[in-house]
């Protein structure tokens, strides 16, 4: 049974997150008020917590304008890009031929259709980065257009709920650029040659930002980790993506508060997640290089909570003994199930490490991802606290068990 005192404490907390907070992107003033809650609650329920910082920036704009002889088109400023404030005439590539062909040293580049079907890896990305992205940036870079003008079509499947979606969401990349939407592409395409005026105003400021970890538990050799990214998108309250994880991680450090196993528990605020560079990712895996093989079990919870559906699950090279727990432990819980594994998400770092790993999400995870997530509309309201809560206890009832045996 969920009580209701735990279900309402996960409404409190996840308004907290979305709603006092404002906005949780990484190296903001928001970002850094929702680690240090995170680490304060924690603490208070006995876990020995600390928050190593890395650098990361801080990015605010003002807004973009582009236009021909008076006429205006409508640009969004791609997220860390430099400001500019240039005049150049304009050429287009559609194709990646067509940019290796065409002199753009002096001119501002209209990117659109099969060129600009799926937002570019950030250079520093190296969980995943195909070599047709690289080839794209390395080529951008050293053909040096002033700026860049990328218009993006409607692309579920690779872009999510966001349209139109910025080609170019990349800290590490100096060609200033903006993004369109396809029809506004094929308008702008009309004036190819024309002398164009771009203006991007924006700022990138040195920032810090930390994960947060959390321990308890006598052997550390030994140990389950459970990640949840406290980060969110710029522009999104981050409800299910992934406050409602936080809440998760939350509540189980008071479910934990008198827990004195043996298994060590190490219960860690990812820091990156939607962030160009995955900073908290980054540092994780360096502070546990060569430590990975303690853990016998790594969680990762993310998108859990959605009003529709159930919770789901999936294993990954599980040994048949930690599946079985799992699978004991959650079918205790009439709304949780086991559903279809998904790859891109933070448990990836255990299995590139190697290690057994289990993802909880929703079962409508699709629908979140295609019409959700990274938007307005991914706010407290579209969360079952409920929901969030079962997944707490059925963790706590996990741990203990793994615990005892
Ligand atoms: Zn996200």
């Amino acid at each position: 049974m969920i009580s209701d005192l735990l279900s309402e404490k996960a409404g409190t907390y996840l308004r907290r997150l979305c709603e006092k907070i404002p906005g949780r992107c990484v190296g903001s003033k928001g970002n850094r008020a929702g680690t240090d809650f995170f680490a304060g609650i924690v603490a208070s329920f006995g876990f020995e917590t600390e928050s190593p910082e890395f650098d990361c920036i801080e990015w605010t704009q003002g807004g973009a304008r582009l236009t021909i002889d008076g006429e205006t088109f409508e640009v969004f400023v791609s997220p860390y890009t430099l400001a500019c404030h240039i005049s150049a005439p304009l050429v287009i590539a559609s194709i990646v031929e067509e940019l290796e062909a065409s002199e753009i040293s002096n001119k501002i580049l209209l990117l659109r259709g099969d060129i600009a079907k799926e937002q570019l890896m950030p250079k520093n990305f190296t969980f995943y980065n195909p070599d047709h992205h690289k080839r794209i940036v390395h080529l951008l870079e050293s053909k040096k257009p002033q700026a860049i003008i990328a218009a993006t079509s409607r692309n579920p499947e690779l872009a999510g709920a966001v349209y139109p979606f910025p080609l170019i969401e990349d800290g590490d990349f100096d060609i200033p650029s903006v993004y369109m939407t396809e029809e506004e592409g094929k308008r702008l395409a009309e004036h190819s040659g024309r002398k164009i005026l771009l203006d991007i105003k924006a700022k990138r400021i040195p920032s810090k930002g930390c994960n947060v970890i959390a321990r308890k538990g006598a052997d550390p050799n030994r140990r389950v980790v459970l990640f949840a990214h406290i980060d969110a998108k710029d522009g999104t309250p981050g409800a299910t993506d992934n406050a409602t994880g936080i809440v998760v991680l939350l509540l189980l450090a008071e479910l934990l508060a008198n827990y004195s196993g043996s298994l060590g528990i190490e219960i860690v605020a990812l820091n990156g997640e939607d962030y160009y560079s995955a900073p908290g990712e980054m540092q994780y895996l360096g502070n546990n290089a060569g430590k990975f093989s303690e853990i016998i079990l790594g969680i990762n919870i993310d998108g859990v909570g959605y009003h529709q559906g159930k919770t789901a699950y999936s294993l990954y090279d599980c040994p048949p003994d930690i599946a079985g727990a799992v699978r004991e432990m959650f079918s205790l819980h009439k709304g949780i199930v086991e559903g279809e594994p998904w790859y891109q998400g933070d448990h990836g770092l255990f299995l590139m490490n190697k290690r057994p790993a289990l993802a909880i999400t929703s079962e409508r995870l699709t629908e979140i991802l295609t019409e959700i997530v990274h938007t307005p509309k991914d706010n407290p309201e579209i969360v079952d606290s409920t929901k969030v809560a079962e997944v707490a206890v059925a963790l706590r009832d996990l741990l203990l068990h793994l615990d005892n045996t």
